[in-house]
């Protein structure tokens, strides 16, 4: 049957109704070219995003803080590197995602584990930092210890403010290989902010706690000591991914797909498939730095990949 001649329920032709319809569309561009009513009761505000995130994980309360918002053309460039232009397209619609842009956050985590605040990777700049801090109701005085999953400048450029410290009181951990990596360099950004801090630094291992129920795990291949973390508290884990990926689409649905940013491009996939792999295997929620939304989800395994599930209201059952 010709849908536009069915009848309602009303008994009133719909196709006469699609015509009313139509003339009120023709109508609308005059509508829509007028300008806001001299009554409304709220200037428009601008768009807005959740500044954090927090839950409990066990005995620990868990801040994930979203800074900053960028977008970034071209990205098929970035993390679809020789991929088919077509299949990267399509991903991207499978996904409803344009497969030109994408925007891009960084999400430093907070645990306080009760005895200890520990805050993993700080973000560009300290500008950036503290104010995503402070909307989450904490102090920079208030870190005990600063973790970095590895020194790319968008994890490393928080640690000072000016010539100062921004974290005052806190011990830094980083991993032995990322720095014995990037310190022969002259890299400026690791000798602005990390070399200055490097006589209490303590290094890391793949397996080496960094506080009471906080390990490292090896995620060597973005950069090549990239670090993971992962948390367990009261029977739940969390695993703090860092850059091992950084496309929720298609750096997890293609793990193989080559990484413009990544330093060892074959390691930084195998590295994808076997920390992914034991994620969903165990079915560990992740954080990941440049993950969108509230950067926490999970992944499960799906065609040659993983299918990403942002997190909904999982924690909140946790009180
Ligand atoms: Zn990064």
């Amino acid at each position: 049957m010709d849908r536009a001649s069915q009848t309602d329920h009303t008994g009133h032709s719909t196709r006469r109704r699609f015509m009313a319809a139509s003339a009120a569309l023709v109508a609308a561009p005059a509508l829509i070219g007028t300008p806001r009513s001299a009554s409304a009761k709220a200037e428009l505000q601008g768009s807005a995003r959740p500044r954090f995130a927090r839950f409990k994980l066990g005995t620990c309360e868990v801040t994930i803080l979203h800074i900053g918002g960028s977008v970034v053309e071209n990205i098929q460039s970035t993390f679809g590197v020789g991929a088919p232009a077509e299949e990267f397209r399509a991903l991207a619609e499978a996904n409803f995602l344009p497969a030109d842009k994408s925007f891009s956050t960084l999400a430093p985590v907070v645990v306080n584990t009760g005895s200890e605040v520990i805050l993993f990777d700080t973000g560009i700049s300290a500008s950036g930092l503290i104010p995503a801090l402070d909307a989450a109701g904490l102090k920079a005085d208030q870190i005990d210890l600063v973790v970095l999953t590895h020194l790319h400048p968008d994890h490393i450029g928080g640690l000072r403010s000016g010539d100062a410290p921004t974290f005052p009181n806190a011990k830094i951990m980083l991993g032995r290989v990322e720095y014995d990596y990037w310190a022969p360099l002259g890299n400026e950004q690791v000798k602005a902010n990390v070399t200055p801090l490097i006589d209490k630094a303590t290094f890391l291992k793949g397996n080496d706690a960094v506080a009471w129920g906080i390990i490292a795990v090896e995620s060597f291949g973005h950069t090549p000591g990239h670090l993971a973390f992962l948390l367990e508290s009261g029977g739940q884990k969390l695993m703090i991914t860092g850059d091992a990926a950084n496309h929720h689409v298609f750096s997890l649905a293609r793990p193989d797909w080559v990484v413009r940013f990544d330093v060892d491009k074959a390691k930084a996939a195998q590295t994808r498939r076997s920390l992914f792999g034991r994620l969903a295997d165990e079915r560990i929620p992740f954080s990941g730095y440049h993950m969108p939304g509230a950067a926490l989800g999970y992944v499960a395994r799906e065609g040659d990949g993983f299918r990403y599930t942002p997190a909904t209201y999982q924690f909140s059952l946790n009180g």
